[in-house]
């Protein structure tokens, strides 16, 4: 007799019913899977009898008796005739009679009794199993072994939407079960029967009549009759889906990024392990590519944070539509991406797919009316030259991008010696990072001065870091270093806040109009929101506009003068000074100076050096003096260390002066006395 799920189309009439199949004698005795909520048909006879009282049939039984007994009595008080004995003999015919009927009759009162005490007891247990197998969304089955059909509960039959039959064949169950599901489907029913003893699960998706699917975990054992042969598995089938839906969630929270759905950092990091795992032995190339978005912050503050949103899902489609089939996208955190891509036939090939990646990217987004255009940073690292696991290619992708964004290059690949550099470079920003948290940064002034009586008209503001294991570091170490990382826009809005308040409160106390000059580095000017940071910043801080000046390098407004002016123009507007620092460094035209905003020029220290030590020296910084003059430009000499020096710029008219002969930079503290006046010289450092 075959006795498993032997072959998915087979058939079998829908006739017989599990319980019929031959006398079961189980051990266990399943809820027959309607019939517990329906009440037995009505037993009118038995239901007639159980209702006389017992008492009743008790007492017309020892009546009959007593009327045996009386008739006896009678007969031998009156000494009767053989007729009157016949008719006593006949009354005690009928009393036994109607005793035996009586006797009969309780004995089988008590019979109709048990069995309506045990229908009714299990309609009370079937009651309550309907009531336990609707809280917990489950229902019956079984496949019967003699006649190869399942047979479900009404409650499963509700709960996965099938049309309520008698039984089912295996085909009928089967077309129920997810097209995916439907290789394991009788997987519990094989295990229960090589492993008799326990209880087997499985999962499978049901598809409901209503086109919905329904998850089902199925749980079945096997159930033999008296001579231990296999005649059925049954069990529950549970619908779990609402478990199973909580846990896609968990699942997609985990893994994806809500925002474009792509797989997050750690689920990228494993599919990317399994791909070069998959490459290993291959000669072709995988390309990791980290990238991100230069100034995404800016979008963000000038459009609103869900136009943000927007651009960076456009980007995560269209890196998934760049990278094709082969392609692996995540976003690993805001405007923070990274990409792989597989099965590339040479390494030129790997080279000039990034090459395109990065063109293709820059095209401009167009998004509610307006052309966005955004500028993408990428940092490419490829294996197996790069890196054999997923956490070396990615970091190596990254150094490749920090390089890249320091040359202000749109893609950056991997090279051989990064890595020292890096961790050098890697450590230093994090700590930057913690000194701008943690308050390790800190300003020092230097006086400017008139040049022909010296007097204080204000300070440049030079930032300080003190690290408590590496030591002061010079700003020319950690400026560009926070240029290349971004965290430049941190630092100048620190240093700008600082110096503005420190100069506010100066000038409040002192009922002065000291100057404050800050150095602006050219990351800084870049951004489109630096106009109106300085705007509140004054506001919030109390600050005169024209008590600060902005120095902006020569080379930085080379870079590209026409964006430069129009923000140096706004700034002006602002009321704010602006000098032109290193002033003779930056090769600049002189066409182009001419139409910009400025309102000072400083000489760079390298031509006051030079000062009295040769002759090209002094007609250099005359030249610069004459030019500016023309130009109607005040001008501040920088690095003034000896008396010849300041003379020789005085004798030239030259209006303002800066350096160590006047001052060293100092923190705020050590500049008291000298500043409201008491003291008429700096304390030396
Ligand atoms: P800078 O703007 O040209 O600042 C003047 C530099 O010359 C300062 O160096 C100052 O200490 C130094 N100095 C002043 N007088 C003399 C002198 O008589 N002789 C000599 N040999 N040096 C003198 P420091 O403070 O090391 O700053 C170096 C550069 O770092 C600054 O050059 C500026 O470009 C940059 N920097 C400093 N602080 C900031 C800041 O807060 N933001 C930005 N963006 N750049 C800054
Ligand atoms: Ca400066
Ligand atoms: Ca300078």
């Amino acid at each position: 007799m075959p006795v498993g799920p032997v072959d998915q189309r087979e058939s079998f009439p829908r006739n017989g019913t599990p319980g019929r199949g031959r006398s079961t004698g189980t051990r266990v005795r399943l809820p027959t899977p309607d019939s517990p909520v329906v009440a037995p048909p009505a037993q009118d006879a038995n239901t007639f009898l159980a209702r006389l009282p017992l008492t009743a049939s008790l007492l017309f039984a020892i009546a009959s008796v007593l009327w045996v007994m009386l008739t006896d009595i009678l007969v031998e008080l009156l000494s009767s005739s053989p007729d009157q004995l016949a008719m006593v003999q006949t009354f005690k015919g009928i009393a036994f009679t109607l005793v035996s009927a009586a006797l009969l009759y309780g004995l089988l009162r008590q019979a109709t009794q048990r069995t309506l005490n045990q229908q009714a007891r299990a309609q009370q247990n079937s009651e309550r199993l309907g009531i336990a197998l609707a809280a917990t969304k489950s229902g019956v089955w079984e496949w019967h072994f003699p006649s190869r059909t399942f047979y479900l509960s009404a409650h499963l039959t509700d709960l996965t939407g099938t049309g309520r039959g008698a039984a089912y064949t295996w085909a009928d169950v089967l077309e129920r079960i997810h097209p995916d599901d439907r290789a394991q489907f009788g997987n519990v029913i094989s295990q229960a029967l090589q492993e008799p003893e326990q209880e087997h699960s499985a999962q499978y998706r049901v598809m409901r009549e209503d086109g919905t699917t329904a998850w089902f975990e199925v749980r079945g054992r096997l159930l033999t009759d008296a001579d231990g042969e296999p005649m059925r598995v049954a069990g529950v089938a549970i619908d779990i889906s609402h478990t199973k839906e909580k846990d896609w969630r968990i699942e997609r929270l985990t893994h994806f990024d809500s925002l474009t759905g792509l797989p997050n950092r750690a689920q990228f990091m494993r599919i990317l392990e399994g791909r070069i795992e998959q490459r290993n032995g291959s000669d072709t190339f995988l390309l990791v590519v980290r990238l991100d978005i230069s100034r995404f912050q800016d979008i963000n503050n000038m459009m609103g944070a869900r136009t943000g949103d927007e651009v960076l899902t456009i980007i995560g489609h269209r890196l998934e539509d760049v990278c094709g089939q082969t392609g692996l996208v995540s976003r690993f955190a805001g405007d923070d991406f990274a990409l792989a891509v597989s099965s590339i036939d040479s390494l030129e090939a790997a080279q000039e797919l990034a090459g395109a990646l990065s063109q293709i990217l820059h095209a401009p987004i167009e998004l509610h009316g307006k052309t966005l255009s955004v500028s993408i940073v990428m940092g490419a690292a490829i294996a197996p030259s790069d890196g054999g696991d997923a956490e070396t290619l990615i970091a190596n992708a990254e150094m490749a991008l920090v390089r890249a964004r320091r040359d202000g290059a749109p893609l950056g690949f991997y090279e051989v010696g990064m890595n020292e550099t890096f961790r050098e470079r890697a450590f230093i920003e994090q700590e930057l990072s913690a000194a701008l948290r943690n308050g390790g940064l800190s300003l020092v002034y230097q006086p400017i001065v008139r040049a022909d009586d010296q007097g204080l008209i204000g300070f440049e503001a030079l930032s300080r870091w003190s690290h408590p294991k590496l030591g002061v570091v010079p700003p020319s170490t950690f400026i560009p270093l926070a240029e290349s990382t971004g965290l430049i826009a941190d630092l100048g809005s620190y240093v700008l806040r600082t110096a503005c308040a420190q100069a506010a409160s100066w000038n409040s106390a002192l009922r002065r109009s000291l100057l404050v000059a800050v150095n602006v580095s050219a990351r800084q000017m870049e951004s489109d929101c630096f106009v109106d940071e300085v705007a509140r910043v004054l506001a919030e801080t109390g600050l005169a506009p024209e008590c600060l000046e902005l120095e902006v390098t020569e080379s930085l407004i080379m870079e590209d003068p026409e964006a430069i002016s129009g923000r140096l123009q706004r700034l002006r507007d602002l009321g704010v000074q602006v000098a032109i620092d290193d002033f003779g460094t930056g090769y600049s035209s002189l066409a182009v100076l001419k139409h910009l905003p400025v309102s000072k020029l400083k000489i760079d220290r390298s031509f006051v050096q030079d000062l009295n030590a040769s002759q090209g020296g002094d007609a250099i910084v005359a030249a610069i003096l004459e030019l500016a003059h023309s130009m109607g430009l005040t001008v501040t000499a920088e690095g003034v260390e000896t008396p010849k020096q300041l003379e020789f710029l005085r004798q030239r008219r030259c209006q303002t002066v800066q350096g160590y002969l006047i001052g060293r930079p100092l923190p705020p503290e050590a500049l008291g006395a000298y500043i409201n006046g008491s003291a008429t010289s700096l304390p030396p450092r």
